[in-house]
């Protein structure tokens, strides 16, 4: 079995994993949407990786769809809205057996990839790993964190994992990636959408709390309700938590907004919203949140779904 890493998104959690890996001397290949951006990438030769006040350049070959030859190990990076898609334009030419790791943030993404793919084995991830793209193929390496993998279906530990820790990412191999994955999310929504609509950093709600605090109520409700009780421990504490130890951060979502780029709000508070209504759950706080958002968003002119 072929131990390439294929990259499907060379942005900014993409990139800033396949620079690593190539700097550890792994095989890394690119894949990347068309042939429109592979000739822009090979223009610039390289991807570029600012970490600290260090800046290196890492010649990693790229290749669209329509390359030949079998996948047998695939980094899923694109924003979770584009994985699904992605991934089933490169299912004939995924292995039996194959290996997929999706970056993606939220839930939902992780399912409707897996439809699309049920030959191949895909593994989650939940990452605190902070990274932007300051141009096309320029990646900087902002927040350093740690990535969760595991396999909701499989607890064995993939046959790779050491590559991981060749490369310095750092990450462990989860048992229950479906509780970290729900607890992001939780914090997420309860974080996120209001940093919008109150257009503050995240430091901006503590002169919210009473809202914090009520989503926080249905949220580990939620949690509850749908099987992740340990998800729902200490949720309110550790919102507040959060609030302060990035109180002078904006939010990723406030930044999507910013920049006039769709947001992940369906994978997110969109489907905290589902699965509530999928188990005759009232959250009358986060449909409220989830109306008010989806209205802020089309106001602006991006989509909300
Ligand atoms: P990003 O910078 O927008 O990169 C996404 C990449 O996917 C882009 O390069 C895009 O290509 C590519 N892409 C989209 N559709 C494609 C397709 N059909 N074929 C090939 N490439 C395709 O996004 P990101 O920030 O890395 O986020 C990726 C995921 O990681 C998200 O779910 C995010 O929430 C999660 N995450 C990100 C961070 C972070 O710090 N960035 C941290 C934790 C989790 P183009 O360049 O052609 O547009």
């Amino acid at each position: 079995m072929s131990s390439t890493w294929h990259i499907l998104g060379a942005g900014s959690l993409g990139s800033l994993w396949a620079c690593r890996l190539a700097r550890a001397g792994k095989a890394v290949r690119l894949i990347l949407r068309d042939k429109q951006r592979l000739s822009s990438y090979q223009g610039a030769g390289k991807l570029t990786l600012f970490e600290q006040d260090k800046t290196q350049h890492y010649a990693i070959p790229a290749e669209t769809f329509d390359a030949q030859g079998p996948i047998h190990r695939l980094l899923v990076a694109c924003k979770a809205y584009d994985a699904a898609p992605a991934v089933a334009r490169l299912a004939a030419r995924l292995a039996n057996g194959a290996e997929l790791v999706l970056l993606q943030n939220g839930l939902g993404s992780q399912d409707e990839v897996a439809d699309q793919v049920p030959h191949a084995r895909c593994i989650f991830a939940s990452s605190t790993e902070g990274a932007f793209r300051e141009a096309d193929w320029q990646v900087r390496f902002a927040g350093h964190g740690f990535n969760w993998l595991g396999d909701p279906t499989n607890p064995n530990v993939p046959s790779w994992f050491a590559d991981l820790h060749d490369a310095g990412i750092p990450a462990q191999w989860s048992l229950d990636i479906p509780t970290r994955l729900w607890r992001k999310l939780a914090l997420n929504c309860a974080i996120n959408p209001l940093t919008v609509l109150h257009d503050c950093q995240n430091g901006g709600l503590l002169g919210h709390l009473a809202e914090v605090d009520q989503l926080c109520d249905e949220l580990a409700d939620l949690l509850r309700r749908c099987g992740q009780p340990e998800a729902a421990h200490d949720l309110h504490e550790e919102v507040q938590r959060v609030i302060l130890a990035t109180a002078a951060n904006y939010s990723s979502m406030y930044q999507d907004v910013r920049h006039g780029r769709r947001t992940e709000v369906h994978y997110l508070l969109g489907h905290a919203c589902r699965t509530a209504n999928r188990h005759d759950l009232a959250v009358p706080a986060l449909e409220r949140l989830q109306r008010r958002l989806v209205d802020n968003l089309q106001a602006r002119g991006l989509r909300s779904d």
